[in-house]
Formats: C-alpha cells, sequence, structure tokens
C-alpha cells in the first residue's frame, strides 16, 4: 500500500523534532532560515516543517525536496508510521 504523498504532507506537521539532521552533511543545501540550528533539524512553526507548502490533506509540497533530511528521504508512504500520522490528521489508511 502506498499514497500519494502530494495530497497528504502529514509526516511534515507531526512533531518537530522528526526532521532532524542524522548525519555529517544532512541538511548542507538547505537555506538557514529553515533550519533550527540550536536542536539540528528543520525549523517548525509549531510541529509543521517550515519548508512545507500548501495544505495538509489537500495538495501539499516539500520546497526543499531535493535537499530535504536523510530522514525525509527513508519515511516510507503506506509504513506503519505513515497510516499511523495520517490518522493523526484524520486522513485515511486506504
Ligand atoms: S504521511 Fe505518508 S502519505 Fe503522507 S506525506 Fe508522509 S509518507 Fe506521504
Ligand atoms: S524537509 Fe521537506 S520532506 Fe522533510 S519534513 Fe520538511 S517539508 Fe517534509
Amino acid at each position: 500500500m502506498s499514497f500519494d504523498c502530494r495530497h497528504c504532507g502529514a509526516c511534515c506537521a507531526y512533531a518537530a523534532s522528526w526532521p532532524a539532521f542524522i548525519g555529517e552533511g544532512d541538511g548542507a543545501d538547505i537555506p538557514d532560515d529553515l533550519i533550527d540550528f540550536e536542536h539540528g533539524r528543520m525549523r517548525c512553526h509549531a510541529n509543521r516543517c517550515a519548508a512545507m507548502v500548501g495544505e495538509i490533506g489537500v495538495a501539499t509540497r516539500c520546497s526543499v525536496y531535493a535537499d530535504r533530511p536523510l530522514v525525509c528521504r527513508e519515511f516510507q508512504s503506506g509504513s506503519e508510521d505513515c497510516i499511523m500520522v495520517r490518522r493523526s490528521f484524520d486522513l485515511g489508511a486506504a
């Protein structure tokens, strides 16, 4: 099972602690104003990543997609975590 992330975006707004940098060079090309240097992760407004554009569950995109953190690249559409996050935003599991 997988979902079209362009109509979701839930995992980009679930927890400020999620989009954290995990290795050397991770996030290197992301603009400074989108980075929370103190915590080593993406800047968030509440739980929503500052790089996300659009409306959750309708149409979203990552404004730094080509340079997004490793953790974002590894997050799998259709995984248990994906479904859990989608449910937290009242988005369906199928
Ligand atoms: S929660 Fe799942 S479907 Fe939604 S954007 Fe993230 S990976 Fe894609
Ligand atoms: S960097 Fe992009 S993919 Fe990662 S949480 Fe932020 S908006 Fe989502």
